[in-house]
């Protein structure tokens, strides 16, 4: 495997800490649940996109880019990141957003705006008049002598899933150095790029552990499909001698509710439970629903009480203060 080669620069705070969450395991009279803190990455407030962002943004390095455009919805935690991480290194951060203004920037866009990103909301749920917007960016900034980095929704390429890959590998040797047998994982999935990197790195160790990905928004094939094509690329980039197995792949569509960035009222319920057995904090679009999924999953014994199950943490909080209403009556 070739993780090594690749450019990257150092933007996470790692590892993150695997924690156990005892309390939470007896209030579900489930199995023995862990949760790994990448919500504690650092990069402005933390998250999954951390990892992916050290390679993404090695590569923008390395090609000798100055500006770096990303997408995202309005509440992206992705384009948050981003334009931290941007000026972190001296890119100049684009963000181009997909939904509906607020009245107000609150949440991830608030911070958008204090990084100063320069912010593009674009009324429309369709991916390819944002492909185009991107586009049209990047051949003007080309024009007036720029060089732009573009990155794909959620980071998610083989390039950013080469960070879960290598947390695949931190999180195995975090669960060897305690003696903790892993038997699966499960997360929030949307773009692909953490169940990409996450899965591969399953089946790279041989570890035979099952990495379930509970979508916060996608119907089960979009995000099989996106996991299998970023899959595929990711084997190739690292030089791997081994090819994915459709059959193999776990994603859930059963919590999505209405529809993403709607929050579920499983979704606030698993939200409170998780805040008042733990003092842990998830958020309304992505943690919060795939905590309820684990919590079905458990109602519906998946598990027995022995096994060990990670809640791998992607982040996602500054989202439950563009939710305030949602929250109100505690
Ligand atoms: C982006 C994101 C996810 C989804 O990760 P993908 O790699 O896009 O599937 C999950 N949780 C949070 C908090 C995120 O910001």
């Amino acid at each position: 495997m070739q993780l090594g080669n690749l450019p990257r620069i150092k933007l996470a705070h790692l590892p993150t800490p695997l924690e156990e969450a005892p309390r939470l395991s007896d209030y579900l009279h489930g199995p023995h649940i862990w949760i790994k803190r990448d919500d504690l990455t650092g990069l402005a407030l933390g998250g999954n996109k951390a990892r992916k962002l050290e390679f993404l943004l090695g590569q923008a390095r390395q090609q000798g880019c100055d500006v770096v455009i990303t997408v995202g919805a309005v509440q992206s935690n992705h384009a948050r990141m981003t334009a931290a991480a941007a000026r972190r290194l001296g890119f100049e951060p684009i963000v181009v957003l997909n939904g509906e203004p607020p009245d107000q920037a609150q949440g991830n866009l608030l911070l958008d705006r204090i990084f100063g990103a320069e912010v593009r909301i674009i009324q429309t749920d369709d991916d390819y008049i944002v492909a185009g917007v991107v586009e049209d960016l990047a051949r003007q900034l080309r024009r007036d002598g720029r060089k732009p980095f573009v990155i794909p929704r959620g980071g998610s390429n083989a390039t950013g899933a080469a960070g879960y890959l290598g947390a695949w590998l931190e999180l195995l040797s975090q669960a060897n150095a305690s003696g903790v047998r892993v038997d699966a994982v499960v997360h929030a999935s949307t773009s692909g790029g953490t169940q990409s990197g996450l899965y591969t790195g399953t089946k790279l160790t041989d570890s035979g552990v099952q990495v379930i990905g509970i979508s916060a928004g996608p119907r089960r094939e979009v995000v099989t499909t996106r996991v299998l094509g970023i899959v595929g690329e990711l084997v190739e980039l690292v030089d791997l001698r081994w090819r994915p197995h459709p059959d193999d792949l776990i994603v859930y569509d059963d919590y999505v509710g209405e529809r993403y960035g709607v929050p579920t009222p499983e979704c606030l319920d698993a939200i409170r439970i998780v805040a008042r057995t733990e003092g842990v904090l998830l958020d309304p679009v992505y943690t919060g629903k795939a905590m309820a999924g684990l919590m079905g999953l458990i109602a519906q014994e998946r598990f027995t009480p022995d096994q060990n199950v990670v809640f791998w943490h992607t982040g996602g909080q500054p989202a439950v203060f563009a939710h305030a209403a949602a929250f109100q009556e505690g």
